[in-house]
């Protein structure tokens, strides 16, 4: 950095500053004329030992909101001539942590607090626009703040959510399903629980290929999703095991809804193209209710002993624990 001249000694007028459009300019004049003018090279940091107002006279600032004081992470901004930053520090006499430099060569006027302060007191124009400034800012952060909870918020629902399948994955079991198994013990409500499995997959891979596999793995899931209730969950549960969860539905029940899933899954098309020929696809499905003082693991084991047997019969069919 240069040695810093006064505003008073450079060639820049007040004109072009925002903050001083229509105010009293004598007044500004006279308050500006001592403060310094720093120059900051292109990609140097802007320092400056004490708590200031800074405006761009030339060149561009970028100024990058620091993530220990502020949710939004490595929002960047930049500050063109004529525009200001700092105004936040200067008022609410916090640390401004926020990283500054020059984007090119650039001629800062640095307004210390003490006049930032004078000028509020002996300038209505000035106070006026930095307070619209300031509620511009406020704006802008909340609105960027609501489109990153969205954001957020779709990322956590997508991660959520089996990419092939459309159903909800593992993650989103490990979240859910103890929570489901407290709230039925606690309201001595039922809780169901369907293991489902495509049978011979790995030969009917062997037979069609890896990408019709792929293709029946989500029809069978579309299947399974079309023939629940809105309250009830498909789950993928690895692989090509699938899992559906029905609350507040007893064991009788639950073995219908399997056997459905089962004709459902039996009877699914695969390639809607007529010219392939038509893959055989079906499933075994072990069923099992939550019993007293069980947790989740031990229904899920349950299930997956029914669901062994369905294999050991012949598969095809439905097995309740
Ligand atoms: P079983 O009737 O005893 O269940 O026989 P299986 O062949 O279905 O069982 P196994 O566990 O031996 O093989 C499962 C196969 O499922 C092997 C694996 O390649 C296939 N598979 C698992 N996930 C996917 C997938 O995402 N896409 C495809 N195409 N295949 C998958
Ligand atoms: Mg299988
Ligand atoms: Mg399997």
């Amino acid at each position: 950095m240069l040695k810093p001249t006064t505003f008073s000694a450079s060639p820049y007028s007040i004109d072009q500053i925002q903050l001083f459009q229509g105010a009293d300019q004598a007044i500004v004049r006279k308050l500006v004329a001592p403060c310094p003018i720093i120059h900051v090279g292109q990609g140097q940091p802007l320092t400056h030992a004490t708590r200031a107002l800074f405006i761009v006279l030339r060149g561009a600032l970028s100024v990058a909101t620091d993530f220990r004081t502020n949710t939004t992470d490595g929002s960047v901004s930049k500050i063109l001539p004529g525009e200001s930053v700092g105004e936040q520090t200067v008022v609410d006499e916090e640390a401004n942590l926020s990283a500054i430099t020059a984007l090119e060569d650039s001629d800062v006027l640095a307004i210390d607090a003490g006049t930032v302060w004078k000028l509020i007191d002996e300038s209505n124009g000035m106070a006026r626009n930095l307070l619209r400034l300031m509620s511009f800012r406020i704006r802008a952060a909340n609105a960027q703040l609501r489109r990153r909870q969205k954001v957020g918020e779709f990322y956590r629902q997508m991660s959520m959510v089996d990419g092939l399948t459309g159903l909800y994955n593992r993650a989103w079991l490990n979240e859910l399903l103890p929570q489901m198994v407290g709230q039925a013990h606690g309201v001595e409500q039922p809780l169901s629980l369907i293991m489902v499995d495509l049978d011979h997959f790995k030969k009917f891979n062997d037979s069609h290929g890896h990408l019709a596999g792929d293709q029946a793995l989500r029809a069978a899931a579309q299947a399974i999703s079309n023939a629940l209730r809105p309250s009830d969950f498909a789950v993928r549960y690895g692989g090509e095991e699938m899992m559906v969860l029905l609350p507040d539905t007893g064991a009788d029940v639950a073995v219908v809804v399997a056997e459905r899933l089962c004709d459902r899954i039996r009877n699914s098309v695969v390639f809607h193209d007529m010219r392939l020929p038509m893959p055989h696809l079906t499933a075994s499905l072990g069923v099992a209710s939550l019993a007293e003082g069980q947790d989740e693991q031990a229904l899920i084991a349950s299930a997956d002993a029914a669901l062994y047997r369905a294999k050991e019969a012949g598969r095809n069919r439905v097995v309740a624990a």
